[in-house]
Protein backbone atom coordinates (compact mmCIF):
# COMPACT_ATOMS: atom_id res chain seq x y z
CA UNK A 1 0.00 0.00 0.00
CA UNK A 2 1.42 3.70 -0.68
CA UNK A 3 1.90 6.05 1.75
CA UNK A 4 -0.93 7.91 2.68
CA UNK A 5 -3.69 5.44 1.00
CA UNK A 6 -6.31 6.35 3.35
CA UNK A 7 -5.25 10.16 2.76
CA UNK A 8 -8.85 12.39 3.41
CA UNK A 9 -10.97 9.85 4.71
CA UNK A 10 -12.39 9.99 7.80
CA UNK A 11 -12.42 6.64 10.01
CA UNK A 12 -13.93 5.42 13.22
CA UNK A 13 -12.32 2.68 15.51
CA UNK A 14 -14.23 1.21 18.28
CA UNK A 15 -12.57 0.05 21.51
CA UNK A 16 -9.90 2.00 20.53
CA UNK A 17 -8.19 2.46 23.76
CA UNK A 18 -5.48 -0.39 23.74
CA UNK A 19 -4.70 -3.95 21.94
CA UNK A 20 -5.53 -4.09 18.10
CA UNK A 21 -7.83 -0.99 18.35
CA UNK A 22 -5.52 1.41 19.48
CA UNK A 23 -3.29 -0.04 16.68
CA UNK A 24 -5.68 -0.03 14.07
CA UNK A 25 -5.86 3.70 14.79
CA UNK A 26 -2.39 4.17 14.65
CA UNK A 27 -2.20 2.53 11.09
CA UNK A 28 -4.93 4.33 10.19
CA UNK A 29 -3.38 7.68 11.47
CA UNK A 30 -0.20 6.55 9.30
CA UNK A 31 -1.69 6.06 6.13
CA UNK A 32 -3.07 9.39 6.28
CA UNK A 33 -6.88 9.25 7.53
CA UNK A 34 -8.93 11.44 10.07
CA UNK A 35 -9.42 8.64 13.19
CA UNK A 36 -11.61 8.97 15.90
CA UNK A 37 -11.46 6.08 18.45
CA UNK A 38 -13.88 5.36 21.21
CA UNK A 39 -13.53 3.96 24.93
CA UNK A 40 -16.02 3.33 27.56
CA UNK A 41 -14.32 5.93 30.00
CA UNK A 42 -13.69 9.17 28.26
CA UNK A 43 -10.19 10.35 29.62
CA UNK A 44 -8.81 7.01 28.92
CA UNK A 45 -10.26 7.63 25.66
CA UNK A 46 -9.10 10.92 24.63
CA UNK A 47 -5.18 9.84 26.51
CA UNK A 48 -5.51 6.99 23.93
CA UNK A 49 -6.27 8.78 20.80
CA UNK A 50 -3.61 11.50 21.57
CA UNK A 51 -0.43 8.63 21.12
CA UNK A 52 -1.49 7.82 17.97
CA UNK A 53 -2.83 11.68 16.30
CA UNK A 54 -6.59 10.92 16.84
CA UNK A 55 -9.42 12.16 18.71
CA UNK A 56 -10.83 10.06 21.47
CA UNK A 57 -14.98 9.86 22.43
CA UNK A 58 -16.48 7.89 25.33
CA UNK A 59 -18.65 5.20 24.06
CA UNK A 60 -20.21 1.97 24.99
CA UNK A 61 -21.65 -0.15 22.40
CA UNK A 62 -24.39 -2.13 24.29
CA UNK A 63 -25.92 1.50 24.47
CA UNK A 64 -27.75 1.17 20.72
CA UNK A 65 -28.69 5.23 20.96
CA UNK A 66 -25.49 6.51 22.26
CA UNK A 67 -23.65 4.27 19.34
CA UNK A 68 -26.40 5.61 16.80
CA UNK A 69 -25.78 9.34 17.87
CA UNK A 70 -21.99 9.02 18.41
CA UNK A 71 -21.53 7.93 14.96
CA UNK A 72 -24.05 10.72 13.34
CA UNK A 73 -21.80 13.36 15.30
CA UNK A 74 -18.34 11.84 13.57
CA UNK A 75 -20.26 12.08 10.43
CA UNK A 76 -21.97 15.68 10.96
CA UNK A 77 -18.09 17.01 12.19
CA UNK A 78 -16.51 15.69 9.24
CA UNK A 79 -19.04 15.75 6.45
CA UNK A 80 -19.13 11.57 5.83
CA UNK A 81 -17.76 8.82 7.07
CA UNK A 82 -15.54 6.27 5.15
CA UNK A 83 -14.43 3.49 7.28
CA UNK A 84 -15.74 1.85 10.68
CA UNK A 85 -13.43 -0.63 12.52
CA UNK A 86 -16.07 -2.69 15.14
CA UNK A 87 -13.19 -3.43 16.81
CA UNK A 88 -15.02 -3.64 20.39
CA UNK A 89 -15.28 -6.71 22.37
CA UNK A 90 -14.87 -8.91 25.25
CA UNK A 91 -14.24 -12.50 26.35
CA UNK A 92 -14.11 -14.69 29.08
CA UNK A 93 -13.10 -18.08 29.00
CA UNK A 94 -15.79 -20.97 31.01
CA UNK A 95 -15.80 -24.82 30.68
CA UNK A 96 -19.76 -25.35 29.42
CA UNK A 97 -21.11 -26.18 33.11
CA UNK A 98 -19.05 -22.44 34.22
CA UNK A 99 -20.57 -19.79 32.20
CA UNK A 100 -22.17 -17.27 34.25
CA UNK A 101 -25.53 -15.99 33.12
CA UNK A 102 -24.28 -12.28 33.94
CA UNK A 103 -21.41 -13.08 31.35
CA UNK A 104 -23.63 -14.52 28.95
CA UNK A 105 -25.92 -11.17 28.92
CA UNK A 106 -22.33 -8.76 28.70
CA UNK A 107 -20.44 -10.83 25.86
CA UNK A 108 -23.50 -11.02 23.35
CA UNK A 109 -24.47 -7.60 24.52
CA UNK A 110 -20.88 -6.51 23.64
CA UNK A 111 -19.84 -8.51 21.29
CA UNK A 112 -22.90 -9.16 18.50
CA UNK A 113 -25.49 -6.29 19.87
CA UNK A 114 -22.20 -4.04 19.63
CA UNK A 115 -21.05 -4.69 16.57
CA UNK A 116 -24.67 -4.87 15.08
CA UNK A 117 -25.32 -0.99 16.67
CA UNK A 118 -21.82 -0.35 15.43
CA UNK A 119 -22.54 -1.87 11.83
CA UNK A 120 -25.95 -0.31 11.81
CA UNK A 121 -25.21 2.51 12.39
CA UNK A 122 -22.06 2.62 10.23
CA UNK A 123 -24.05 1.84 7.15
CA UNK A 124 -26.70 4.70 8.17
CA UNK A 125 -23.72 6.92 7.65
CA UNK A 126 -22.43 5.51 4.64
CA UNK A 127 -25.40 5.27 2.76
CA UNK A 128 -26.02 8.76 1.58
CA UNK A 129 -22.23 8.70 -0.35
CA UNK A 130 -22.95 5.22 -1.71
CA UNK A 131 -19.28 4.14 -0.42
CA UNK A 132 -17.97 3.08 2.52
CA UNK A 133 -15.68 0.05 4.30
CA UNK A 134 -16.45 -1.44 7.84
CA UNK A 135 -14.62 -4.10 9.65
CA UNK A 136 -15.79 -5.98 12.23
CA UNK A 137 -13.55 -8.61 14.79
CA UNK A 138 -14.83 -12.44 14.49
CA UNK A 139 -11.98 -14.63 15.37
CA UNK A 140 -10.36 -17.91 14.53
CA UNK A 141 -12.42 -19.57 17.36
CA UNK A 142 -15.71 -18.34 16.04
CA UNK A 143 -14.93 -20.56 12.85
CA UNK A 144 -13.55 -23.45 14.52
CA UNK A 145 -14.95 -23.35 17.82
CA UNK A 146 -12.38 -24.06 21.11
CA UNK A 147 -13.05 -26.18 24.06
CA UNK A 148 -13.94 -23.85 27.15
CA UNK A 149 -14.60 -20.99 24.93
CA UNK A 150 -18.06 -21.97 23.84
CA UNK A 151 -20.03 -18.38 25.36
CA UNK A 152 -17.06 -16.67 23.30
CA UNK A 153 -16.86 -18.61 20.01
CA UNK A 154 -20.69 -18.51 19.55
CA UNK A 155 -20.41 -14.46 20.08
CA UNK A 156 -17.80 -14.18 16.81
CA UNK A 157 -19.66 -16.44 14.87
CA UNK A 158 -22.05 -14.13 15.08
CA UNK A 159 -19.79 -11.28 14.07
CA UNK A 160 -18.69 -13.10 11.31
CA UNK A 161 -22.16 -13.56 10.08
CA UNK A 162 -22.67 -9.95 10.27
CA UNK A 163 -20.27 -9.11 8.02
CA UNK A 164 -21.10 -11.85 5.79
CA UNK A 165 -25.21 -10.81 5.42
CA UNK A 166 -24.43 -6.79 6.22
CA UNK A 167 -22.14 -7.23 2.94
CA UNK A 168 -24.59 -8.96 0.86
CA UNK A 169 -26.86 -6.27 1.96
CA UNK A 170 -25.17 -3.57 1.27
CA UNK A 171 -23.08 -4.10 -1.34
CA UNK A 172 -25.60 -2.34 -4.29
CA UNK A 173 -24.54 0.73 -1.87
CA UNK A 174 -21.31 1.06 -1.99
CA UNK A 175 -20.34 -0.45 1.08
CA UNK A 176 -18.08 -3.23 1.87
CA UNK A 177 -17.91 -5.29 5.11
CA UNK A 178 -15.64 -7.81 5.96
CA UNK A 179 -14.23 -9.40 8.96
CA UNK A 180 -10.91 -10.26 10.00
CA UNK A 181 -11.01 -13.82 12.16
CA UNK A 182 -7.02 -13.06 14.80
CA UNK A 183 -5.31 -15.84 15.80
CA UNK A 184 -3.78 -15.76 19.47
CA UNK A 185 -2.73 -11.73 19.88
CA UNK A 186 -0.58 -10.43 22.42
CA UNK A 187 -3.02 -8.05 23.97
CA UNK A 188 -4.71 -7.30 27.21
CA UNK A 189 -7.86 -9.75 26.12
CA UNK A 190 -5.08 -12.71 25.95
CA UNK A 191 -3.16 -11.76 29.05
CA UNK A 192 -4.69 -13.71 31.61
CA UNK A 193 -3.60 -16.59 29.39
CA UNK A 194 -1.05 -19.21 31.43
CA UNK A 195 2.32 -19.37 30.25
CA UNK A 196 2.01 -23.28 29.20
CA UNK A 197 -1.20 -22.28 27.64
CA UNK A 198 1.04 -19.51 25.28
CA UNK A 199 2.94 -21.33 24.42
CA UNK A 200 1.29 -24.58 23.48
CA UNK A 201 -0.79 -21.87 21.09
CA UNK A 202 2.68 -20.62 20.08
CA UNK A 203 4.07 -24.13 19.32
CA UNK A 204 1.20 -25.42 17.32
CA UNK A 205 1.24 -22.24 15.18
CA UNK A 206 3.39 -22.93 11.71
CA UNK A 207 4.95 -19.20 12.34
CA UNK A 208 5.63 -20.46 15.83
CA UNK A 209 4.71 -17.34 17.64
CA UNK A 210 1.78 -15.28 18.88
CA UNK A 211 0.58 -12.52 16.93
CA UNK A 212 0.89 -8.90 17.80
CA UNK A 213 -1.93 -6.36 17.81
CA UNK A 214 0.11 -4.56 14.87
CA UNK A 215 -0.13 -7.49 12.33
CA UNK A 216 -4.06 -7.28 12.81
CA UNK A 217 -4.09 -3.49 12.35
CA UNK A 218 -2.04 -4.07 9.21
CA UNK A 219 -5.11 -6.47 6.97
CA UNK A 220 -7.63 -4.18 8.39
CA UNK A 221 -5.96 -1.35 6.85
CA UNK A 222 -5.62 -3.18 3.52
CA UNK A 223 -9.08 -4.26 3.54
CA UNK A 224 -10.75 -0.09 4.19
CA UNK A 225 -8.46 0.16 1.64
CA UNK A 226 -8.95 0.81 -2.04
CA UNK A 227 -6.64 -2.01 -2.31
CA UNK A 228 -9.71 -4.49 -1.52
CA UNK A 229 -11.82 -2.49 -3.78
CA UNK A 230 -13.66 -5.86 -4.59
CA UNK A 231 -13.35 -7.91 -1.31
CA UNK A 232 -16.39 -8.00 0.84
CA UNK A 233 -18.33 -10.60 2.81
CA UNK A 234 -14.94 -11.79 3.75
CA UNK A 235 -13.71 -13.71 7.22
CA UNK A 236 -9.80 -12.93 7.24
CA UNK A 237 -8.00 -14.89 9.29
CA UNK A 238 -5.03 -13.77 10.86
CA UNK A 239 -2.98 -16.32 13.10
CA UNK A 240 0.00 -17.24 12.04
CA UNK A 241 -1.62 -20.51 10.52
CA UNK A 242 -2.95 -21.54 13.66
CA UNK A 243 -5.64 -23.42 12.34
CA UNK A 244 -4.09 -25.15 9.67
P1 LIG B 1 -8.47 -5.60 24.53
O1 LIG B 1 -9.09 -6.21 25.72
O2 LIG B 1 -7.02 -5.28 24.54
O3 LIG B 1 -9.27 -4.24 24.15
C1 LIG B 1 -10.67 -4.27 24.08
C2 LIG B 1 -11.16 -2.90 23.67
O4 LIG B 1 -12.60 -2.97 23.61
C3 LIG B 1 -10.78 -1.83 24.62
O5 LIG B 1 -10.42 -0.67 23.91
C4 LIG B 1 -12.07 -1.58 25.42
O6 LIG B 1 -12.16 -0.23 25.78
C5 LIG B 1 -13.12 -1.89 24.38
N1 LIG B 1 -14.43 -2.27 24.93
C6 LIG B 1 -14.73 -3.37 25.68
N2 LIG B 1 -16.05 -3.36 25.98
C7 LIG B 1 -16.58 -2.26 25.41
C8 LIG B 1 -17.87 -1.70 25.35
N3 LIG B 1 -18.92 -2.27 25.96
N4 LIG B 1 -18.06 -0.54 24.67
C9 LIG B 1 -17.03 0.04 24.05
N5 LIG B 1 -15.77 -0.41 24.06
C10 LIG B 1 -15.55 -1.55 24.74
O7 LIG B 1 -8.84 -6.57 23.32
P2 LIG B 1 -8.10 -6.91 21.95
O8 LIG B 1 -7.45 -5.71 21.40
O9 LIG B 1 -7.33 -8.13 22.13
O10 LIG B 1 -9.36 -7.32 21.07
C11 LIG B 1 -9.99 -6.43 20.16
C12 LIG B 1 -11.02 -7.22 19.39
O11 LIG B 1 -10.38 -8.31 18.72
C13 LIG B 1 -12.12 -7.85 20.27
O12 LIG B 1 -13.34 -7.80 19.59
C14 LIG B 1 -11.63 -9.28 20.42
O13 LIG B 1 -12.69 -10.16 20.70
C15 LIG B 1 -11.02 -9.53 19.05
N6 LIG B 1 -10.06 -10.62 19.02
C16 LIG B 1 -8.92 -10.58 19.80
C17 LIG B 1 -8.04 -11.64 19.79
C18 LIG B 1 -6.80 -11.67 20.62
O14 LIG B 1 -6.14 -12.73 20.65
N7 LIG B 1 -6.41 -10.60 21.30
C19 LIG B 1 -8.29 -12.83 18.95
C20 LIG B 1 -9.49 -12.75 18.16
C21 LIG B 1 -10.34 -11.67 18.21
P3 LIG B 1 -12.31 0.30 27.29
O15 LIG B 1 -12.01 -0.83 28.23
O16 LIG B 1 -11.32 1.43 27.36
O17 LIG B 1 -13.72 0.75 27.34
Amino acid sequence: MTDQALSGRVALVTGGTRGIGLATARALVEAGATVVLTGRDEARAKEAAASVGASGLALDVTDAKAVSSLVRGVAKEHGKLDIVVANAGIMEDALLGMIREEAVDTTLSTNVAGTLHTVQAAARAMMRKKTGSIVVLASIVGEYGSAGQTLYAASKAAVANIARSAAKELGRSGIRVNAVAPGVIETDLTAGLSEDAKAENASRTPLGRLGRPEEVAKAIRFLVSDEASFITGQVLGIDGGLVL
